[in-house]
């Protein structure tokens, strides 16, 4: 993944906030890489840039060869099979079962029924659902919902997992449990992660390579030893 000098100003009725400010930056296949900042230094506006899910101001974005800033609404329908996300909250179907709300992206990519079951079956036991299949979002514990959203995020295959403070929600033990399972799915499956948050010790955890955002600004990037450890 390439970025180069990318931007994002919101323009509100009474000023312009420069959410991320001219940021470049490369990505290695296969690195779980973290994003670290506070509170409003732009990392959830930087990786909704990264599926288009925020237009940028200005920059490129480079994933695989494809040139994401520059993608028609069709081409971005199928890229974006390629780039899986999960959130804080979630964002599950909740009058869809856990089977279904896995489903759904396949659904949406026009899977047949038959490999589509299949398919949902496998993500199940990826993820570590199995038993749970028919159960409805609100009958499950915050750790499962995650794992749904992990599943419906691997639906398509994807060859990036973009997670947006996806452990925030979550206590200690559960976090440490959904960590553990995106290193299992970035070894068993060679994906690529990239995880924002504000939380030191998931960093310290999972990621290889760091970047600490500040005011939509790289601060500092590198090895999660030598960031953390410099004097
Ligand atoms: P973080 O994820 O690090 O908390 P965000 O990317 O959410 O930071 O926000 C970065 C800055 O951009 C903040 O000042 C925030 O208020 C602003 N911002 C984010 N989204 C919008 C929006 N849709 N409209 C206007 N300002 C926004
Ligand atoms: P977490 O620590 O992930 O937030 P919870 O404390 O919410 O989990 O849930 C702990 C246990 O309670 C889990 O086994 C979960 O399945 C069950 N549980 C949580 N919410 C509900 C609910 N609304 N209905 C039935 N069981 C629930």
């Amino acid at each position: 993944i390439s970025i180069k000098g990318l931007s994002k100003i919101f323009t509100t009725a009474n000023n312009q906030i420069t959410a991320v400010d001219d940021l470049t930056l490369d990505i290695q296949e296969g690195d779980i890489f973290g994003v670290i900042g506070y509170s409003g230094a732009g990392k959830s506006t930087f990786v909704r840039l990264l599926n288009r899910l925020e237009e940028p101001s200005g920059g490129s974005v480079v994933i695989d060869d494809q040139e994401i800033t520059s993608l028609t609404a069709n081409q971005l329908r199928v890229t974006r099979q390629e780039i899986g996300m999960i959130f804080q909250h979630f964002n599950l179907l909740w009058s869809r079962t856990v089977k279904d709300n896995i489903a759904f992206p396949l659904e949406i990519a026009g899977v047949p029924k038959r490999e589509r079951d299949k398919r949902v079956l496998e993500l199940i036991k990826l993820v570590g659902l199995a038993g749970r299949e028919n159960a409805y979002p609100s009958q499950l514990s915050g750790g499962q919902k995650q794992r749904v959203g992990i599943a419906r995020a691997l639906a398509n295959k994807p060859k990036v997992l973009l997670c947006d403070e996806a452990t925030s929600a979550l206590d200690p033990e559960t976090t440490n449990a959904i960590l553990d399972l995106l290193v299992d799915i970035n070894e068993r499956l060679g994906l690529t992660i990239i995880l924002i948050t504000h939380e030191m010790h998931v960093i310290r955890k999972i990621c290889r390579q760091v970047a600490v955002m500040e005011e939509g600004k790289i601060v500092e990037q590198g090895d999660v030893l030598d960031v953390f450890l410099r004097p």
